[in-house]
C-alpha cells in the first residue's frame, strides 16, 4: 500500500493519512448553501472534493470510501429569498420548494464537472436532521456550555476557552473574549470572537420547529454551525477521518463545529484531517455572490466552452493556492483538453486491441508509469505533477495499447472522461460530416490536395477534426 499524505489545517503540516478503521474511510464536504446557482469559485471546491475522493478511492477501493455531503437549504439567506420567490406559500413550504430547484442546478452542474455524486446527502431542513441537532444542543447545554437568551441559544465560548482550546484552525487571541457578548449572523471575522448562535428563536413568517429547552418552549431553526456537527455524526460516526470545504469555512464555521463536537458528542479530536481549498479569485479578489465578480457554468457554457475544461484548469493549480481566474486562462485550458482528448482518441483508434479488449481487462496499466502517477495524486493530491505523469507516458515509446489502459486508470482520478471518447463516439459523427468526410477522402486518394483541404475547413467549421493516422482518416469532435 503506497503512503497517502494530506495538508491538515489542524496541525498546519503535511501529515500521513492513517484512516480510523484499516481500510475504510469517511469523508465529509460542506456542501452548498442552495439560495442562487453556484459560482465556478464554489464548484472549485467540489472539484478539489472529488479528486480527494477519487484519489481516496483509487487508493482503498471505491466501497471503501464513503463521502457525505450536506445541503444548506435553511439559513438566513434561503429564507429571505424563498419568501421573495413564494410570497403566497407558508414559510417551510417556500423553503422547500425554492432551495430544491437550486440544489437540482447544482446536481446538474457538479454532473458536467464529472463531480461525483456523494454516497450520502443529508438536508438541514429535513425534519430527522433538526431532530438530531436539537439533540446535540440539549447535550451541550446539559454540559453547561449553551445558555438561553431571548428565546435563542448561544454556545458559551468564553466558559469554553478557559477549559479547551478555542482557535484550533485558526489563531484567536482569547483574552478579546467578553462574557456575555453574542452574535446571531452565521458569518463573521475572527477578530469579531464572540458567543455563537446554536439554535435561532423564531421571527415572524419564517419557517421554524418546535423545540423545548430547560422547560422553556422554543420555536425556531438550528445555526449554521450546529447543522454539520450533527449530520457529520449521523452519517460517520464520531470521530470521522477527513472534513473539507474552503478555506473560509475555517472560521467561523468548521472552528465552531469542532467545540460543538467536543462538548456534545464527548470526544476530544472529533475530525482528524481538516481539509481546505484555497479561493478562486477574479482580479485578486476572491469570487463570491456577494462580491458581484462571479461565473457560473452557465457564462462558459455561452462561450461554447466545454465544463471540463474548467476542471482541467481546476487540476493544473494545487487545490492550497489561490487560483486567479481569467477567461484566456480557461481558453487555453480547453486547448490542453482538447489536445489531451486527442491523443487518448488517437490511441484508441491505432491501438491493435481497441474498445472491447479494453472493456474485458486485456491490456495491462503499466507499473512504471503508474508509479509517478500515484506518488503525485498521494503527495497532497499534486495534480500538476500528475498531470505531467501522464504526459510523460503519452510521449514516450510504450506499445499503445498498454498506454490506452494506463491513461485509463489514470482518469478514474482525473476525471476527464477520457474512457469514454474514440471508437464508440464514431457512431455519432453526423450524417452531414460522414459525407464531407468521404469526399475527403475521395479527393485525397484522387491527389486533390486543395479540395482535400477546404473540406477539412468545412468539417472543422461544424466543430470536427479531420485527421490523417497510419489507419486512415479519422473524424472526431473538436
Ligand atoms: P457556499 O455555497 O457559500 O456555502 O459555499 C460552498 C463552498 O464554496 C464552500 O466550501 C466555500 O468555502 C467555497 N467557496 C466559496 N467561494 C469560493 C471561491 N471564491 N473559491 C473557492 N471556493 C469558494
Ligand atoms: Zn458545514
Amino acid at each position: 500500500m503506497n503512503k497517502l499524505y494530506f495538508y491538515n489545517t489542524l496541525t498546519r503540516q503535511k501529515e500521513e493519512f492513517k484512516p480510523i478503521d484499516n481500510n475504510r474511510v469517511g469523508v465529509y464536504t460542506c456542501g452548498p448553501t442552495v439560495y442562487n446557482y453556484a459560482h465556478i469559485g464554489n464548484l472549485r471546491s467540489y472539484v478539489f472534493a472529488d479528486l480527494l475522493v477519487k484519489i481516496l478511492r483509487y487508493n482503498f477501493g471505491k466501497s471503501n470510501v464513503r463521502w457525505v455531503m450536506n445541503i444548506t437549504d435553511v439559513e438566513d439567506k434561503t429564507i429571505r429569498d424563498s419568501k421573495i420567490k413564494y410570497p403566497d406559500l407558508a414559510p417551510m413550504e417556500a423553503l422547500k420548494k425554492f432551495t430544491a430547484e437550486f440544489e437540482g442546478i447544482f446536481w446538474l452542474d457538479t454532473a458536467k464537472l464529472n463531480i461525483a455524486k456523494p454516497d450520502f446527502i443529508a438536508h438541514a431542513a429535513d425534519a430527522a436532521y433538526v431532530k438530531k441537532m436539537q439533540a446535540l444542543i440539549k447535550n451541550i447545554f446539559k454540559a453547561g456550555y449553551a445558555y438561553i437568551k431571548d428565546g435563542s441559544v448561544y454556545f458559551d465560548v468564553v466558559k469554553y476557552s478557559k477549559k479547551y482550546k478555542y482557535g484550533l484552525l485558526v489563531d484567536i487571541d482569547v483574552s478579546k473574549l467578553k462574557s456575555g457578548e453574542r452574535v446571531d449572523d452565521d458569518e463573521y471575522e475572527k477578530d469579531n470572537v464572540q458567543d455563537f448562535v446554536l439554535w435561532k428563536g423564531q421571527k415572524a413568517g419564517e419557517p421554524f420547529w418546535d423545540f423545548e429547552l430547560d422547560g422553556q418552549k422554543l420555536p425556531g431553526r438550528p445555526g449554521w454551525h450546529i447543522e454539520c456537527s450533527a449530520m457529520g455524526e449521523a452519517a460517520l460516526g464520531m470521530p470521522f477521518d477527513i472534513h473539507t470545504g474552503g478555506v473560509d469555512l475555517k472560521f467561523p464555521h468548521h472552528e465552531n463545529e469542532i467545540h460543538q463536537s467536543v462538548i456534545g458528542y464527548g470526544v476530544k479530536k472529533p475530525v482528524n484531517y481538516w481539509l481546505h481549498n484555497e479561493h478562486l479569485l477574479v482580479d485578486g479578489q476572491r469570487m463570491g455572490k456577494r462580491f458581484n465578480n462571479f461565473y457560473t457554468l452557465k457564462d462558459l457554457e455561452e462561450k461554447n466552452l466545454d465544463p471540463l475544461a474548467y476542471r482541467f484548469l481546476c487540476l493544473q493549480t494545487g487545490y492550497g493556492k489561490v487560483m486567479n481566474f481569467t477567461w484566456q486562462a480557461l481558453e487555453s485550458a480547453a486547448e490542453g483538453l482538447r489536445h489531451l482528448q486527442n491523443q487518448v482518441r488517437g490511441l484508441n483508434s491505432s491501438s491493435k486491441l481497441g474498445f472491447f479488449a479494453r472493456i474485458f481487462g486485456k491490456s495491462q496499466v503499466n507499473s512504471k508509469f503508474k508509479n509517478p502517477f500515484l506518488e503525485a495524486i498521494n503527495d497532497d493530491l499534486n495534480m500538476p505533477r500528475a498531470l505531467a505523469a501522464a504526459q510523460e507516458l503519452l510521449k514516450s515509446d510504450l506499445a499503445d495499447e498498454e498506454k490506452l489502459a494506463t491513461i485509463i486508470d489514470f482518469d478514474k482520478v482525473l476525471g476527464l472522461g477520457l474512457k469514454n471518447l474514440g471508437k464508440i463516439e464514431k457512431t455519432i459523427i453526423p450524417d452531414e460530416i460522414e459525407k464531407l468526410a468521404k469526399a475527403r477522402l475521395e479527393a485525397r486518394q484522387n491527389k486533390n490536395w486543395q479540395e482535400a483541404d477546404r473540406l477539412r475547413l468545412e468539417i472543422e467549421k461544424f466543430g470536427y477534426l479531420a485527421e490523417d493516422t497510419k489507419n486512415g482518416q479519422r473524424i472526431s469532435k473538436k
